[in-house]
């Protein structure tokens, strides 16, 4: 039984609808989120591999921390 290696890719998506702006995901996923002028989220639109634990990591706790249940990862493969 050898190590499983996360394949494909992921983009964090913001619903503009339910985000209120209060820029706690750029706290939990810098490196994918900044924030613009008025607090709301910026977030980086090219895919990142799911290998790139860090990045992964930090997109599942600004999902999970979002007060608004405004962001999703979304996964999908590569071409
Ligand atoms: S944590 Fe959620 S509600 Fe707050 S700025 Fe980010 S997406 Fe918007």
């Amino acid at each position: 039984m050898g190590v499983r290696r996360r394949t494909g890719l992921f983009v964090l998506q913001v619903n503009p609808i339910l985000c209120d702006g209060f820029g706690h995901c750029a706290e939990l996923a810098p490196e994918l989120v900044t924030i613009d002028e008025w607090g709301y989220p910026i977030i980086r639109t090219a895919p990142v591999s799911l290998s790139d634990t860090g990045a992964y990591q930090s997109a599942r706790y600004a999902e999970r921390g979002c007060p608004r249940q405004a962001l999703r990862i979304q996964r999908f493969n590569e071409k």
